[in-house]
């Protein structure tokens, strides 16, 4: 079948990539008479603001039948006209920012997510990617979820490349293990994970659980892609269709047991998101549209509620004690109660505004947080479904529901959808849940208080002398 060819190099001895790229439907014996244009996304999923990746690239132009560089002109910020005749496409992209999102080339790593520095065919997302790293050697390993041969990669279409990044090295740590007839791939750039015999059992842990609940896996594999820069900042994780970035530096931390226990967190949300998010998705992102800002109020369900879950997940698995679940959410709640954004905007409104400030503090005051305040009402809407259901069912029973209604079969979920779901499993409609915390801004504390006692738990408040709230969790009686 006909498909987009790409070849990927690094530019000699520098931080850029090039990129050389033929479509098959607009080649120079095609179409003969008719510009078209190619589009780079503007931001990429995981990531709900503009990442205006058009910004690092140094170089655009299109190669006619005679070998000749021809400059190609935008014709908005982010898409180029190509004129008829060109018969080849060639880019160099930037690429020296180390992140879980990013692309980033040295003398040991290629490592790309191709939603930052991939063009796409607008008229033509169908089509198919063939990725050929035409300078990776032999003696690297690559790293990725997509199919691969002889270092050519294989995407079905748009949505998939765009979805699927990968690292390259001769340094790679690699583990395996297989839970639910999954093929698990674990691999580490940089330093290898910290205790990582325990590393492993924990992943197959919480793989286990989260397998266990849901039924089944989206995908016969998936790959963990860490990144562990032992001399750089980095804390943050990125999901994609079948695999994630999960970046943590520098070395003190990564090998620290509270890194340990930040990486092992993140493993378990971003896994998570395998159901939820990559497809039990928000209308809004079914399927991504990467050429303009695409906001949604149901960031609380997307993060929010894969934060609670990934949490709960290593309880369950046995990752973590009661005590250390108990730490986690004292964690969370110190950041819920000392964010007076959250009687300003609500959690659905936030959710629509991350695309203006929802990364940064922004103004102070004015808006909650998705994984926060999502978590926080995830948890309340689980210990109102056990009790109404005393203990039969909880929000995991709702996320199995949406997963085979919406996420099987790839339908864009919206708020009404959601809360339907949710009555439906609690034998109830949670009204008063969905407009006091999801859509409006009341005050938490008192249903908090509630809702930690059906679960044998007392939660109780400090304020220190600079104001700031701290919340404690302690079992009944203990
Ligand atoms: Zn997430």
């Amino acid at each position: 079948m006909a498909c987009i060819s790409v070849k990927v190099a690094r530019i000699e001895n520098a931080s850029g990539l090039s990129f050389e790229a033929t479509f098959p439907n607009r080649n120079s014996h095609n179409n003969s008479d008719e510009s078209w244009e190619v589009q780079l996304p503007v931001w990429r999923p995981g990531r709900y603001e503009r990442g205006d990746f058009a910004q690092f690239i140094l170089k655009m132009v299109g190669v006619d039948e005679n070998g000749n560089d021809i400059k190609l002109e935008k014709c908005d910020l982010h898409r180029w006209r190509v004129p008829c005749h060109i018969f080849k496409i060639c880019w160099v992209f930037q690429a020296d920012i180390l992140n879980a999102g990013s692309t980033y080339v040295s003398d040991d790593l290629q490592y790309v997510n191709p939603v930052n520095c991939f063009l796409y065919d607008p008229q033509n997302v169908d089509l198919g990617y063939e990725i050929s790293l035409t300078d990776i050697p032999k003696n690297w390993d690559i790293a990725t979820a997509l199919p691969q041969k002889n270092r050519v990669l294989h995407a079905r279409d748009m949505q998939h490349v765009m979805d699927s990044p990968w690292m390259a090295s001769p340094n790679l740590y690699h583990e395996r293990y297989e839970e639910g007839g999954v093929d698990f791939h674990v691999w580490a750039y940089g330093e290898t994970p910290p205790q990582h015999i325990k590393f492993i059992e924990d992943h197959k842990a919480f793989s286990k659980a989260q397998i266990a609940y849901f039924g089944d896996f989206p995908t016969p594999y998936y790959h963990f892609l860490y990144l562990l820069p032992s001399a750089m900042e980095a804390r943050h994780g990125v999901e994609h269709e079948d695999s994630t970035v999960i970046a943590l530096g520098p070395s003190d931390k990564i090998q620290s047991q509270h890194g340990y226990d930040e990486l092992i967190g993140i493993a378990s949300h971003e896994l998570y998101h395998s159901w939820n998010v990559k497809r039990i998705r928000p209308s809004e992102w079914t399927p991504y549209n990467f050429s303009e800002s695409s906001p949604s109020k149901l960031g609380y369900i997307a993060e929010g509620v894969t934060t609670y879950m990934g949490d709960l997940f290593l309880y369950e698995a046995g990752c973590i004690d009661l005590k250390g679940w108990c730490s986690k959410m004292e964690a969370l709640l110190f950041r819920h109660l000392n964010n007076p954004g959250r009687h300003n905007l609500s959690v659905a409104e936030s959710s629509y505004d991350t695309w203006l400030d929802g990364y940064r503090p922004g103004v102070n005051g004015r808006k909650g947080s998705i994984y926060v305040e999502g978590a926080v009402l995830a948890f309340l809407v689980d210990a109102r479904i056990m009790t109404l259901t005393s203990g039969k069912y909880s929000l995991s029973t709702a996320m199995k529901l949406l997963w085979e209604r919406f996420g099987k079969p790839r339908i864009g979920l919206t708020a009404d959808a959601y809360w339907d779901i949710l009555a439906e499993v609690a034998g109830e409609r949670l009204e008063d849940l969905r407009s006091n915390y999801a859509d409006g801004t009341a005050d938490t504390w008192n249903a908090l208080v509630e809702a930690m006692k059906t679960q044998k738990l007392v939660l109780t408040k400090s304020t220190d002398d600079q104001g700031r709230i701290t919340a404690r969790i302690v079992e009944i009686g203990g």
